[in-house]
């Protein structure tokens, strides 16, 4: 029996992959810490972990989230280095306790990497985005906002890393915390087909692709093709462009789902014609189980389960990293990028996409690398095989 511990942020996007490999490990008996937030205790311990909450460690979010997230890089870091240090006297303590034979710490979850450094125990990161290294870091093409950002957050950034070293970690500069070397143990839960640049990965990555249900249960009869429209749970502030779907959506032969994120953007929407239903978020996965087509910000998760499924998409990605993943889903034929956010360009595009077979042929292509990657028993066994007992 090996006893492991996890680290992850409080976002779904980055905890929902774990959740299966989580299980399959407990399922063997092994024993997982999985040092979480509040809000995914009861989908971590349904999985087998004793779940230990972080939530008072994150320091206040900043003001305006929505639109720094992904921009403002500096306040990322100092969330990040404020967060380890919250935390540290409690979790070194424990950990020294618990005696983790390996540290699991989500690829932005720097404060898992720092403690696994700092205390010698072995670490495995877990990529829930694509992998990043010197090479495929040149994709994620920061727009002039986020360059700005950077520039002027490069003294706070020098400020958290000269702390860092004070407390006994090892980090020299910003991108020991960001990028990880060809020799650490990395899963990856994308397929080698579809990360950018894989031949730039040693053999150290692990490419898992995603765990999805198959849901093989028979669906209901459709008259028209289903629209699927849904911009993340991150970016919120969107009533224009939910009102720009709808008047798109509105005179297609189509019917469509929205998610909307939030209460403001849905009561923005005002009555709806019957062919089009808003909630402020739906089942995604039945939802796409069933869709023609989906706009989407092509955040990894979303990207992912829509490929899963064969859908085929119309990219309309917010930051740096959905960029990354539309440019790789346009470059490999699943999906037409958005023009611009105005019906016109909307309704044109998802058009285009229901009309050309192609989209989804190459979607249901890339689907097939998916299921043949190995999924959650795979990266099981690769937490394994990198435990101290197994090392030793
Ligand atoms: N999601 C959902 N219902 C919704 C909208 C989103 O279940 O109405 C889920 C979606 O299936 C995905 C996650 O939330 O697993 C969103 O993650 P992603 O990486 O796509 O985007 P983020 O929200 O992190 O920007």
């Amino acid at each position: 029996m090996n006893r492991i511990a996890f680290f992850s942020i409080p976002a779904w996007g980055h905890t929902n992959p774990t959740v299966e490999v989580v299980r399959q490990l407990t399922a063997q008996g092994h024993q997982v810490r999985y040092y979480s937030f509040a809000a995914f205790r009861e989908k971590l311990e349904a999985a087998g972990a004793e779940v230990i909450c972080c939530d008072g460690a994150i320091p206040p979010a900043p003001k305006n989230l929505d639109k720094k997230l992904g921009r403002d890089f500096a306040a990322l870091v100092e969330m990040a280095a404020d967060t380890t240090l919250a935390l540290e006297e409690q979790v070194c303590r424990e950990l020294e306790d618990f005696r983790p034979d390996v540290i699991v710490s989500d690829s932005v979850c720097f404060w898992g990497k720092l403690f696994a450094g700092k205390l010698g125990i072995p670490y495995v990161c877990s990529t829930t985005t694509f992998a990043f290294n010197q090479y495929s870091a040149r994709l994620m093409k920061p727009r002039a906002g986020e360059m700005l950002w950077s520039l002027l957050g490069i003294p706070r950034i020098s400020r958290k890393m000269a702390l860092l070293r004070q407390h006994g970690y090892q980090v020299e500069k910003v991108t020991d915390l960001l990028q990880n070397d060809n020799e650490t143990n990395t899963i990856v839960y994308t397929s080698r087909a579809f990360q950018p640049m894989a031949e730039t990965f040693s053999e150290r990555y692990v490419f898992v692709g995603p765990s999805l249900p198959e849901r093989n249960e028979p669906l209901p009869r459709k008259t028209r093709p289903l629209v699927y429209v849904s911009l993340g749970t991150v970016m919120h502030d969107r009533k224009q462009f939910c009102r720009n779907c709808v008047t798109a959506l509105k005179d297609m032969d189509v019917d469509a789902v929205l998610s909307v994120g939030t209460a403001e953007n849905l009561s923005a929407l005002g009555t709806l014609p019957q062919s089009i239903q808003a909630a402020e978020r739906v089942d995604q996965l039945s939802v796409l189980r069933r869709a023609d087509v989906f706009l989407t910000h092509c955040g990894m998760n979303s990207a992912s389960e829509a490929i899963w499924y064969g859908v085929p998409t119309v990219l309309d990605p917010q930051q740096s990293e959905e960029t990354a993943v539309a440019d790789r889903m346009e470059e490999l034929g699943m999906g037409l990028r958005l023009p611009s956010e105005n019906p016109k360009d909307i309704e044109e595009a998802l058009q285009k996409v229901l009309s050309d077979a192609s989209f989804r042929q190459e979607t249901r292509r890339i689907a097939q690398s998916f299921r043949a990657a190995g999924g959650a028993p795979k990266a099981a066994e690769w937490i394994l095989s990198c435990c101290k007992s197994f090392l030793l």
